[in-house]
């Protein structure tokens, strides 16, 4: 890893939002000149200038002026800012263009340990689940990247960036477009399946990008792979590091990696030091997708030499994530469900499949350019019936109808209306289920706001809350 002088060093920060904030201040600090720059203007954006007040930035926002790009030393992307032109101009000229998390990695302690996570879906419970577990040996740690609001620069400051030190981050495909020297001890792909092909294109390149999770690594780190995604096995040949599986599928076994019981209570790790098995009964968070988050977790954390019983004791404080299948309310023995953070068809069908009552399902967004086919096939046999919002709500209906669905698809102006027609197509003992399969920035600021609005229309509807 090579080390990074800001002193006196011109600094562009591309994109201001929470992590070029966060990139601003770090940089600043360490004697860098910074220009912040954005494509959004000033009014769009007061409440993030002033979270800088005060800090010496120059701003240049409403556009990007290449002159500002070329006159740079080091450029730093956020996540959610595209490849621009300029950025392409400054790196054909020599200039380093670098990640937010590529800045944060070259500042780590060499003794820290690194653990990532990527894939389509099971970031951010994979990567909770691994903090759960790292702090529960009592060591400081961090957990955060994409998840929550740690965007892992804070981690330089943080008493984790240290000897005794564990990182877990959340890394996002946008994240990895951009690293050049990235290395986790860790490295793990929980899957890949259709996302983001609007920014992507393509399935190859996406699953390319997602894949440099492991490019950096060396022999003796982990990268921990999903053995029944091919998407994910495919770019395993070839690994420098040594390769871990999971795989969840009834009857699998693998030498190396880990694995569901025959009676499918345990998770069985096969690692160098032998087999271990650990209780699915640990876990409160349910389902097969997140049995795989948990093989994730213990086999990142076992990798790194935590001790079982303190994997053990993080995985029983554990606690799921808001927004993903959490049950919100109950309106006479109608039950409520908010997977706002089911923002993809995979992640739809990873919660609906086999679910235990009949449900009808609240969908629609901004479409990702993929196919509802396997979410429309897992809602086979539980669906009573979809609620469709936002733009992506043609699109769905014409899939619909396609599968031959047997149930009424409908649609609805807003959540509220959406959260009514939903529990009148209910009889006693179904669920509504908000778990939409889309982006939300057509009707919302994001899927924790779209959430919100789900729980002020079911108690609209007269239900009983039960997350307050
Ligand atoms: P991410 O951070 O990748 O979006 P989350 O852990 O927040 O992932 O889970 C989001 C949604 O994706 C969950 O509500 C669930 O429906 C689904 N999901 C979670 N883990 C998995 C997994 N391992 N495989 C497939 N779907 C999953």
């Amino acid at each position: 890893m090579t080390r990074m002088d800001l002193d006196g060093k011109t600094v562009v920060v591309v994109g201001l939002a929470q992590t070029g904030i966060a990139v601003a201040k770090f940089c600043v600090k360490r004697g860098a000149r910074v220009i912040v720059t954005d494509g959004k203007p000033a009014d769009k954006l007061a409440e993030q200038i002033a979270q800088l007040a005060g800090v010496p930035v120059r701003f240049e926002l409403g556009g990007h002026d290449l002159t500002t790009y070329l006159a740079a030393e080091l450029i730093v992307m956020s996540p959610g800012v595209p490849s621009l032109p300029e950025t392409r101009a400054a790196q054909a000229a020599g200039i380093p263009v670098i990640a937010e998390i590529e800045l944060a990695y070259r500042f780590l302690h060499p003794g820290a340990q690194l653990l990532a996570i990527t894939g389509t879906n099971g970031k951010s419970t994979t990567t909770a689940l691994t903090g759960k577990l790292c702090e529960a040996s009592g060591r400081p740690t961090f957990c955060g990247g994409n998840l929550g609001n740690m965007p892992m620069i804070d981690v330089v400051d943080h008493p984790a960036n240290s000897a005794d030190g564990l990182v877990v981050v959340e890394v996002a495909a946008f994240m990895l477009e951009n690293c050049t020297s990235f290395r986790p001890r860790v490295g793990v792909l929980t899957n890949v399946t259709e996302d983001h092909l609007d920014r992507f294109g393509t399935m190859e390149r996406y699953a390319e990008i997602k894949a440099r999770i492991w490019e950096w690594q060396c022999p003796g780190d982990l990268a921990i792979a999903n053995a029944a995604d091919s998407w994910v096995m495919d770019r395993t040949s070839g690994l420098t590091s040594d390769l871990y599986t999971f795989d969840s599928r009834p009857g699998a076994t693998t030498d190396r990696g880990a694995f569901v019981s025959s009676e499918r209570k345990h998770i069985v790790l096969r690692m160098p030091g032998g087999e271990e098995r650990f209780p699915v009964d640990d876990l409160v968070i349910v389902g097969n997708h997140n049995l795989e988050n948990a093989m994730c977790a213990y086999l990142g954390a076992r990798g790194i030499g935590l001790p079982a019983d303190v994997v053990r004791a993080g995985a029983r404080a554990y606690r799921p994530l808001p927004h993903r299948m959490e049950l919100v309310g109950d309106k006479d023995n109608i039950y409520f469900y908010d997977d706002s953070k089911g923002t993809n068809v995979a992640s739809v069908a990873a919660s609906v499949r086999g679910f235990p009552r009949p449900l009808v399902l609240i969908a629609g967004g901004v479409d990702k350019g993929g196919t509802y086919q396997p979410m429309l096939e897992a809602l086979d046999g539980v669906c009573k019936g979809i609620v469709l919002i936002g733009k992506a709500a043609p699109l769905i209906r014409e899939a619909a109808s396609a599968h031959h669905a047997s149930y009424p698809v409908i649609d609805a102006s807003d959540m509220h209306d959406a959260v009514r027609r939903a529990t009148e197509l209910c009889a006693d003992g179904d669920a509504v289920v908000l778990s939409p399969a889309c982006a939300s920035y057509d009707m919302f600021q994001n899927f924790g706001h779209r959430g919100r609005v789900f729980r002020e229309a079911v108690t609209a509807v007269g239900a009983k809350r039960l997350d307050e």
